[in-house]
């Protein structure tokens, strides 16, 4: 869990604001008693499943569909996401049913452990 708090370090970040930045990563905002910020939590993504070896594995094919619901968050009216697969290797923009089949069939990019590409805060 990392916790944001709405300052000036945040709010200049990379020339974008808190708002368009980090305010749709977050998870659960909430106003501190005693100063009045709002503090941001972020609960990481379980990303466990990536390491179960079979990928039938319900657990696995959950990972892979939360996985698609983590990066809708990002991109909200995007049909397609890159996909993070072993064959397309985020290199490819694929619709996010398929992104998940993919996930389960071809493995996920083991190498792709910060999620970069489909929300995850560089300030994680
Ligand atoms: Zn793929």
């Amino acid at each position: 869990m990392v916790l944001y708090f709405r300052g000036e370090g945040v709010t200049a970040f990379q020339g974008a604001t808190f708002d368009d930045i980090v305010k749709p990563q977050i998870d659960l905002m909430v106003n501190c008693k005693w100063c009045s910020l709002h503090v941001a939590l972020k609960i990481n993504m379980d990303k466990s499943w990536i390491n179960i070896r079979i990928r039938l594995d319900p657990l696995y094919e959950k990972g892979a569909d939360d996985f698609v619901e983590f990066a809708s968050k990002d991109r909200p009216n995007a049909t397609e996401i890159l996909c993070p697969c072993m064959k397309c290797r985020n290199m490819k923009f694929m619709k996010k049913v398929d992104v998940a089949e993919h996930i389960v069939v071809d493995g996920f990019l083991s190498s792709y452990t910060h999620w970069i590409f489909h929300g995850e805060s560089s300030l994680t």
